[in-house]
């Protein structure tokens, strides 16, 4: 069925982060906007720990207000190590005087429905539950078709100037196309859901991200934080090899469910999880995440663009993928009003400037992720509280990595770059051990929060009702997660 001779001017697939942005600020442009979402909000999603540096785009979007009412404060990082006797915090305040120095932890459904409603409000339309089947980009008019299925499976045609893919990972155009590549190095798997009657304690109790190395075979990371006052998100980031070695002993044992098995376990080995999950349960079903880490090789053209995830995903261990797909989407809304507004030539320039900055984001954030699973580089957590007062002399250095931490991404990734580059020879590194062990503050799991300032304004209301435990202990598989 046709819906209507009507050309919208985007059309764009997935209402995520990425999606619902691009939304806002095209419909505020006065272009006619059309969302297809999948999926009826308010649903589950990872990518919860959200960066310092997302502000400016909350306040743009004029949701910051309601953000405050709705999600946990986060005042900064802490990487500990796998026993858990060493650690060192990372508080944003360190290099943010304004508010920006309490970021948030937010819960995906209510987070994404409130992105939604925003796009809605500002103009856009979306229609949920509306899966994208197929899409054509080569008329010769330079229009797109795009064909949609409702939840009954009727087919309808739409007709747009141009096609916006924020389907997320699931890589709608880079699937069709065979562009997607897989960063080999990366290949790991993520299992993730929330708890209740875990301990706040360890700076959890303020908000902290905490992020707990695994030892070297496991070559992965726990993440925890809170999302609400009783409700701690749990994540598991392990190197695929490991996970088939422990697939192979659990199902030898006659395990059905060895996936929950496998993440039960990883919790048990964990000293800090174990500690604080002590007389904690799952109250969510297990979320498994295995399509991980690609990128694709052209990511847009005349009459399309692939935006966040949809066109590059990097393992989430610096909690980057929403603020890099929501401010890519604003920079692109930017750039292709100057093409149509002023024609061809400015549009390129403006496009080629957009895309040079996107790409320099997620190229930095990569050497920061390899960095992180590279045992011979600098380890974060790495700064015992013995150590004498030398890191005058590397403020910078402090610095830095801070604002890395924090999601400087866009503006100066040629200058943080180098910096990773520096911290990767062996003298160097040396310098900053020095630096990082001296700084007290570092060894203090506060960041001087107290918990009515993380927790003090979630309306409780919000925190959405925990299901009952049969559904609490279902599996949500994405991406290649069968095999995984
Ligand atoms: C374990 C894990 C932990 C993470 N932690 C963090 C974190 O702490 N902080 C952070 O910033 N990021 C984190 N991330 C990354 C983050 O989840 C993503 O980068 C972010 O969600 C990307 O947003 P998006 O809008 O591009 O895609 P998504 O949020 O995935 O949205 C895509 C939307 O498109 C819809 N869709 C897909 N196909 C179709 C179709 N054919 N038709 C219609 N709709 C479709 C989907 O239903 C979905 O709603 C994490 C990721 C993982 C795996």
């Amino acid at each position: 069925m046709k819906a209507s001779e009507k050309v919208y001017d985007f059309i764009i697939i997935g209402c995520g982060p990425t999606g619902s942005t691009a939304a806002t600020y095209l419909a505020r442009l006065g272009y006619s906007v059309m969302v297809f979402e999948r999926t009826k909000f308010p649903r589950q999603h990872e990518g919860e720990s959200l960066l310092p540096f997302c502000y400016p785009l909350f306040k743009e979007l004029g949701v910051y207000d309601e953000m405050k009412t709705k999600f946990v404060k986060k005042p900064g990082v802490r990487f500990l190590n796998y026993t858990d006797t060493q650690s060192a915090t990372y508080c944003f305040q360190n290099i943010i005087t304004d508010e920006s120095k309490l970021s948030f932890h937010v819960l995906r459904s209510e987070f994404d429905l409130m992105l939604m409603n925003n796009a809605i409000k500002n103009g856009a339309a979306v229609m949920q539950e509306t899966k994208v089947e197929s899409v054509n980009l080569k008329r010769e008019d330079k229009l797109v078709d795009v064909v949609t299925t409702d939840t009954e499976g009727n087919k309808t045609e739409w007709c747009a100037r141009f096609l916006i893919d924020a389907s997320g990972q699931d890589t709608f155009l880079a699937k069709r196309s065979g562009a997607k590549n897989a960063y080999k190095e990366l290949d790991r798997t993520a299992f993730l859901t929330h708890w209740e009657g875990g301990e706040y304690t360890d700076g959890l109790q303020v908000g902290l991200l905490q992020l707990v190395y695994l030892n070297d075979k496991k070559s992965g990371w726990f993440g925890v934080q809170p999302v609400g006052k009783d409700r701690l998100s749990v994540g598991l980031v392990v190197n695929r090899q490991y996970i088939k070695e422990q697939k192979k002993i659990l199902t030898d044992k006659g395990i059905k469910d060895w996936q929950m098995a496998f993440y039960k376990q990883e919790v048990e080995e964990c000293a800090f999880t174990r500690r604080i999950l002590a007389n904690a349960q799952i109250i969510q079903p297990l979320l498994i995440v295995s399509d991980y880490s690609y990128y694709t090789e052209k990511p847009w053209g005349d009459n399309y663009a692939l935006l966040g995830d949809a066109g590059k995903f990097l393992d989430p261990i610096f909690a980057s993928g929403v603020y890099l797909g929501m401010n890519s989407a604003k920079m692109f809304a930017e750039a292709i009003h100057v093409k149509i507004t002023e024609g061809e030539e400015a549009g390129a320039v403006q496009l080629e400037h957009a895309y040079k900055h996107i790409n320099g984001a997620y190229e930095l954030v990569e050497k920061f992720v390899n960095i992180f699973y590279d045992p011979n580089s600098f380890n974060l957590a790495d700064a015992p509280p013995d150590a004498e007062s030398k890191y005058k002399n590397y403020e910078t250095a402090f610095s830095l990595v801070h604002y890395l931490l924090a999601g400087d991404f866009f503006n100066n990734y040629d200058k943080y770059s180098g910096f990773l580059d520096m911290l990767r020879n062996p003298d160097q590194f040396q310098r900053w051990r020095a630096l990082s062990r001296s700084r007290p503050s570092l060894n203090t799991p506060t960041c001087d929060s107290d918990f009515n300032e993380i927790f003090g304004d979630i309306l409780d209301e919000l925190v959405p009702a925990a299901p009952g435990k049969e559904e609490a202990h279902k599996l949500v598989l994405k991406g290649k997660g069968q095999e995984a």
